[in-house]
């Protein structure tokens, strides 16, 4: 059978977990190039969680969320510390019944899968695993004690070993700086080191960039960026002493990250047509820390005035700003487009690490044997056409 070769432009998440799905393919042949270096991007600021079920992601994608937890727990088992696992467990809070509702069914889901799991009203218990939180106005909690946060660019890196382990290449310190396109169809890429590259399929997994190499294939690719401002939090009393959970509301979400808490403005409750929440920028301008506005974290106060009261004397230790890639719709964007070969796999907006390694397995089959999925098909470029 002959060789069915794939470029792929982004060595974030997206691009690493495809690399390495394709090359479970013995007639894949896959170069992968990264400008910078693996897992630098949005990946290395992620907060990482993967929790059972949470309200990022709607239980009819309960398959896309066991898969990506199951992969990364395979990592892990495989060599320790490889996926970065964190097991502090997930608490999500019912503020509303509909909340209650969606968290009663992730909690079944759960434990349908054999991890354990409780939707709580005893509101002395929900103290006891987060004693920071105001019980008062909640009307009860989902508890998952199997899951937590992991590194998303521990994971990158990995799965870029994998796959070139398993025979692809990697380049990184190259970026791509031309999609050639013959005709209507993509047939390879120029790089920054002056070489020309031959493919089949040229797959975008460049995230917030993705409207600037869109743009080299003749596409416009319907991204917005929304500002994922994340601040690290010092406890009052400094040490935790108590593992605390992933701690999700609405609004927003918290973590732990070593004696600090990480917060930040969850993505489903970001507004594209809100200057301060959403636009389209250059993702080369983000510095590396700080860049933050006093809009979020004003914001993350007063939400944690109402709901966790035990962190608002905390001192702010440091913060980021970030772009999540995201389609009007808040989900991703994959598989073919209007320019034959040019493959999208991008705008994973706030849940890349949960959704890529499903979203992966399916692509892989896609390029590889041609048939699509029900995941496919949802996610799909078409369906922002019409
Ligand atoms: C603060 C924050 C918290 C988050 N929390 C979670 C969470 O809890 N759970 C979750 O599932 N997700 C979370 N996310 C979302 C998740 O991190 C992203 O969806 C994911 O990392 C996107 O990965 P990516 O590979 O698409 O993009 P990126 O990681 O940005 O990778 C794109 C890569 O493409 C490279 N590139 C760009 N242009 C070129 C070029 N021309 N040539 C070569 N290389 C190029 C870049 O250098 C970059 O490395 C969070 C994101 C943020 C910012």
């Amino acid at each position: 059978m002959g060789k069915i070769r794939v470029g792929i432009i982004g060595g974030g998440i997206s691009g690493t977990a495809l690399g390495y799905h394709l090359s479970l393919y013995d007639n894949a042949e896959i170069v992968l190039f990264e400008k910078n270096a693996i897992g630098c991007g949005t990946t290395a600021k992620s907060a990482g969680t993967v929790c059972l079920f949470d309200d990022s992601l709607r239980n009819r994608y309960w398959d896309v969320r066991l898969y990506g937890f199951e992969s990364y727990l395979k990592m892990e088992r495989e060599e320790k510390g490889s996926a970065g696992f964190d097991k502090t467990g997930t608490l999500v809070i019912a503020t509303s019944e509909s909340v209650e509702k969606t968290i009663r069914t992730g909690i079944a889901l759960t434990r349908a899968a054999g991890y354990e799991g409780a939707y709580i009203t005893d509101k002395a218990r929900i103290k006891e695993i987060l004693p920071l939180i105001d019980v008062e106005n909640i009307l009860g909690a989902g508890y998952t004690q199997d899951d937590g946060y992991f590194d998303g660019t521990m994971i990158s890196n990995t799965y870029a070993r994998k796959m070139q382990k398993n025979g692809a290449a990697v380049r990184t310190m190259t970026q791509v700086v031309e999609i050639v396109v013959t005709g209507n169809k993509a047939t390879g890429v120029k790089t920054s080191d002056g070489t020309s590259h031959a493919f089949d399929y040229v797959v975008d997994c460049t995230g917030p960039w993705s409207g600037f190499t869109g743009k080299m294939a003749g596409l416009d690719v319907p991204i917005w960026h929304t500002k994922a401002e994340a601040f690290f939090l010092s406890p009052p009393g400094k040490k935790l002493g108590y593992v605390f959970p992933v701690l999700k509301y609405p609004a927003f979400y918290a973590l732990r990250a070593g004696d600090n808490v990480f917060i930040c403005k969850s993505h489903l409750s970001m507004d594209l047509s809100n200057p301060m929440h959403a636009g389209q920028w250059d993702p080369d301008k983000l510095p590396s820390t700080g860049g933050t506005d006093d809009y979020f974290i004003e914001f993350l106060f007063e939400q944690m005035k109402a709901s966790v009261p035990g962190l608002v004397e905390s001192g702010l230790v440091s913060s980021w700003l970030s772009y999540r890639a995201e389609p009007k719709d808040f989900l991703p964007l994959l598989g073919k487009t209007s320019v034959e070969g040019y493959i999208l796999a991008t705008g994973y907006g706030g849940n890349g690490i949960i959704e890529a390694p499903a979203a992966s397995r399916d692509l892989a089959k896609l390029i590889m044997t041609g048939e699509s999925t029900p995941l496919l098909e949802d996610w799909a470029f078409e369906r922002l056409l019409n």
